[in-house]
């Protein structure tokens, strides 16, 4: 088996993903270690100026597949067209972002390659000649260190903050087409139009101080408690994607991987359990206090201070205790 390691970046109008520039510097890490070539996988259409990009990275290659036909992504075009692409040259490690766009389609290629599959991968070694890699379990309570088995290619997602696209290293590389049959890659759905989420009105990287809302505040009529606490502290409000999911607060209040990275002086985050996605756009925070009502929750793993119980019991408390302090 060939040590060939393929990075598939994802791009959008040209414009290469954060996330997939961190998949790149794994990538030449894994090369180092494993002894192989990194190369990067670009897919789209109109990708010159995106590939002459990342053709200034110290990589072995850039393979572009450039066609009108993928233009948009459909899972069922970029399946077909990875499947083909990863057939024919057999690299051993393909790399991905663990990006939305990547969860939507990787199941399925695994499934159509009959090859291994390691998701929401946060960092790897090689141990007796065999790569091992860690992921979160049990909703980032435990990491288990995985291998895989078997001879066909390993497909690995990359979570997110996990590598730094800061230290990618830099050369040059060729620019290669795959020159598939893109007219036999069919697509299964279609696209009707591309929207842009709206944008964000509160800049939550520039807060000082940040009261961060999770599920574990059970119903957004108890809002108002996390919004006395921000009051109190001159803080913004943020929260985890489910509080947003749900509608309790607007998308640009969201933090985490999908949402804004921040570090603030002081970070408290209430009734959220610290999972990855969340802790890497917050773990960067001075200093951090959690609340949360279970001892073993992950969140207490990067907080400075943590507070044991009921939100509903405590935030108020707190949030007294600082008026009394500060005489109102
Ligand atoms: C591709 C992708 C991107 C993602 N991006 C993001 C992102 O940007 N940001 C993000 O936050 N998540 C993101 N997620 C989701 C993430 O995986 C978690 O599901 C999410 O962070 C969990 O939010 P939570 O901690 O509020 O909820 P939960 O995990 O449900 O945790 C709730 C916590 O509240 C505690 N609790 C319950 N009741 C109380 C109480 N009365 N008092 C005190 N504590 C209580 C519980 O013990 C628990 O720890 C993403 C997921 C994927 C797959």
């Amino acid at each position: 088996m060939s040590k060939k390691i393929w990075i598939v970046l994802q791009q959008r109008d040209g414009k290469i993903h954060k996330m997939a520039w961190e998949a790149v510097r794994a990538g030449q890490i894994l090369a180092a270690e494993v002894g192989g070539t990194a190369e990067a996988v670009l897919l789209g259409s109109g990708l010159e100026e995106a590939a002459s990009e990342v053709g200034q990275c110290s990589l072995a290659a850039v393979h572009v597949a450039d066609d009108a036909n993928l233009a948009e992504y459909t899972p069922g075009r970029f399946v077909r067209t990875l499947e083909a692409a990863i057939n024919a040259a057999q690299p051993a490690y393909v790399l991905f972002p663990h990006t939305y766009q990547t969860v939507d389609f990787l199941g399925r290629l695994a499934q159509s390659l009959d090859a291994a599959l390691v998701p929401e991968v946060v960092a790897f070694e090689t141990v007796d000649g065999s790569v091992e890699w860690q992921r979160p379990i049990l909703g980032g309570k435990m990491f288990a260190k995985v291998r895989a088995k078997g001879s066909g290619p390993v497909l690995v997602s990359l979570q997110s903050g996990a590598y730094s696209a800061d230290e990618v290293e830099k050369g040059s590389a060729p620019i290669e087409s795959l020159n598939l049959d893109y007219a036999d890659m069919a697509a299964d759905r279609e696209i009707l139009g591309v929207e842009e989420a709206a944008g964000g009105e509160v800049d939550l990287s520039q807060a000082p101080v940040i009261v961060s809302v999770g599920r574990g505040l059970g119903d957004e009529e108890k809002m108002p408690i996390m919004q006395d606490l921000a009051d109190a502290l001159g803080a913004e409000l943020g929260a985890s994607r489910p509080v947003i999911d749900s509608g309790w607060l607007p998308r640009d209040r969201q933090i985490g991987s999908s949402g804004q990275t921040v570090t603030p002086k002081l970070y408290v985050a209430a009734g959220i359990s610290g999972a990855i996605q969340h802790l890497v756009g917050m773990k960067g925070s001075q200093v951090i206090v959690a609340i949360n009502k279970d001892a073993s929750a992950p969140i207490f793993n990067v907080a400075d201070y943590g507070i044991v119980g009921d939100l509903h019991e405590v935030v108020p408390a707190v949030t007294a205790a600082l008026k009394e302090a500060s005489g109102d």
